[in-house]
């Protein structure tokens, strides 16, 4: 099976799962989107009010963020693979329970193994827990590192910091480097190092005008 066949074949599984409770609040499963064969893959948490009526990830004001992050690394929306932990909304958009997380576990776990990124950023603290369990975001963020055999960067969630405008620095420079992080990883994996790309961080310096806009 290819990695689009396979990434098929998960979202309609993942349409009509009934393994947790949070399918009987569902009213569009959000699988997960982007290109089969994506370098970077990012895990967020789990889907919100706009992700549950539209059946896709990251479209609310956390994805409007999230969309100008990209943008700081010099990448679009289209060529990278975007999914959550837990695949359908939590009621009230409370965190996912460990229970969750786990019967929801396969789907992520089969969509990393079909698409084979060279990076994973995980997107806040519970998608962090996967690979560094008990790490402390604030010390770890923005740090590339080779867990089994894969590159991970835990990074803060783009709603984070939205809501706390003293990390909007960090999480801009974070995804600054992620340039230099995929080149970084694509050697070791022997991948093909694509030359750098603009780096907008440092051709747009934040204004107070620009913060004033979140
Ligand atoms: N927050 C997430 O973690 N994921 C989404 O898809 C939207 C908001
Ligand atoms: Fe199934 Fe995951 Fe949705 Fe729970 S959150 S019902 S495990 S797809």
């Amino acid at each position: 099976m290819s990695a689009a066949e396979t990434l098929d074949r998960i979202a309609h599984e993942v349409s009509a799962c009934t393994k947790c409770a949070l399918h009987e609040s569902r009213k569009k499963a959000v699988t997960g989107e982007g290109p089969a064969d994506a370098e970077i893959m990012f895990i967020g948490e789990a889907p919100g009010f706009h992700e549950n009526e539209q059946g896709r990830p990251f479209v609310g004001a956390a994805g409007k963020f999230f969309e100008q992050l990209l943008e700081q690394a010099g990448l679009t929306r289209s060529e990278v693979f975007i999914t959550n932990v837990v695949k359908c909304r939590p009621p009230a958009n409370r965190d996912p329970q460990p229970e969750e997380l786990q019967n929801c576990n396969q789907y992520l776990e089969d969509q990393i193994h079909s698409i084979n990124p060279s990076i994973i950023v995980t997107l806040g603290r519970i998608s962090m827990g996967r690979y560094f369990p008990g790490a402390k975001i604030t010390s770890v963020h923005g740090q590339m590192q080779n867990i089994d055999g894969r590159f991970i960067i835990p990074m803060y969630h783009p709603a984070a910091a939205l809501h706390q405008p003293a990390l909007r620095p960090s999480i801009l420079a974070d995804f600054g480097k992620l340039p230099d992080q995929l080149n970084e990883a694509r050697a070791v994996l022997g991948r093909k190092v694509i030359e750098k790309r603009k780096n907008v961080v440092s051709q747009k310096p934040e204004t107070p005008q620009q913060l004033s806009l979140f």
